[in-house]
């Protein structure tokens, strides 16, 4: 059973160590495993680490990307939720005093960072996320980490293809809606390559992408998202309306709605899918939105929880094998 603990992890060694031991991946924690090392390569050429800088990996499992981060002299913590995957990149990462295994769920509770892995990053100023995510964990913890004091400096992560679009989508178009918003005011996003089903085992019935995420200078500070968080799921649930008759309804005032807009140079009759990021956020730091929002948290702090903010994120479909 034992792995000469330096091996550079490989499809044999998953038959090996986890397939011939009765493991069946969950589909449920997204285990589809890359085993093609070019898809590999890609993601560590995009995140361009120098050695010693510190790599948050959210799912190691048989530790392929794990290897090649530590082997670059990376200070990585790879957070994994399933206890045999945990164990067998434990035993990948031995070799290499930088880099540590912490077993947890990296999302904590429904819609939060996990403790475990809020107090790995905790000292770190500049940082990257580098991972081959888990479908159903993609959105809600790059929205998540965005939002840190200390946010990664840099993303490069494998998602869903249909999540990538949505990460990167221009607005106006379909793919354009809340997890665009929240990501493109934190990070300038690019597509590094299209992966096929064929390069992961099992096979994914989607296609993925890996997409590199990189910190802006002028994002919002923690503070500006729960009334940015609300004035997102007000109008992306109603996009197709005009952005004045979706802000009339929540304000319970023309006149206000109409003001809001004028004070922003937006044209009342415009559909909440055109409006830029950056449009949001001049509107949620709007004073009389600021007024409304903080009426609504004070007599109903459910209406702008980050749960309710965020519930769109968990709503991933899952690649079947
Ligand atoms: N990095 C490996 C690779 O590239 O082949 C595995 C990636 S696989 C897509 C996703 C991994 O995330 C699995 O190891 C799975 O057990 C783990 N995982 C799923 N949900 C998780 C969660 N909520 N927190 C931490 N790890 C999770």
């Amino acid at each position: 059973m034992s792995t000469p603990s330096s091996e550079r992890p490989n499809w044999s060694l998953v038959e090996r160590e986890l397939l011939g031991g009765g493991f069946h991946p969950s589909r449920r924690l997204g285990q589809n495993f890359l085993r093609d090392p070019r898809a590999i390569e890609s993601v560590v050429a995009a995140a361009e680490l120098a050695p010693g800088a510190c790599v948050l990996e959210v799912g190691p499992g048989y530790g392929v990307l794990s290897y090649e981060l530590a082997a670059r002299g990376c200070q990585l913590v790879a957070v994994e939720i399933d206890p045999r995957l945990a164990e067998l990149s434990e035993r990948i990462l031995a070799p290499f005093p930088g880099a540590r295994v912490v077993r947890s769920d990296a999302l904590g509770g429904k819609h939060a960072l996990a403790k475990p892995l809020l107090a790995a990053v905790a000292g770190w100023r500049d940082w990257s996320l580098v991972a081959n995510l888990p479908y159903s964990v993609a959105s809600p913890l790059i929205a998540l980490v965005a939002r840190l004091p200390a946010p990664p400096r840099r993303i490069v992560a494998t998602v869903q293809l249909e999540v990538a679009e949505r990460l990167l989508a221009p607005p106006g178009g379909g793919d354009f809606g809340p997890l665009s918003v929240r990501v493109q005011l934190a990070y300038r996003g690019s597509l590094v390559r299209r992966i096929g089903p064929g390069a992961f085992s099992p096979r994914p019935e989607v296609d993925s992408g890996i997409v590199r995420l990189d910190l802006r200078d002028d994002r919002p500070a923690s503070d500006a998202w729960p009334p940015l968080d609300r004035l997102v799921d007000v109008l992306f649930q109603q996009r197709r309306k005009s952005v004045l008759g979706v802000l009339r309804a929540e304000l319970g005032d023309a006149e206000v709605a109409r003001d809001l807009l004028a004070s922003q140079g937006i044209a009342p009759e415009l559909r909440p899918e055109r409006l830029a990021p950056e449009r949001f956020l001049a509107l949620a730091q709007d004073p009389a939105w600021c007024d409304h929002f903080a009426r609504s948290a004070a007599s109903d702090p459910r209406r702008v929880s980050p749960e309710e903010s965020r519930g769109e994120a968990r709503q991933e479909p899952e690649p079947s094998e």
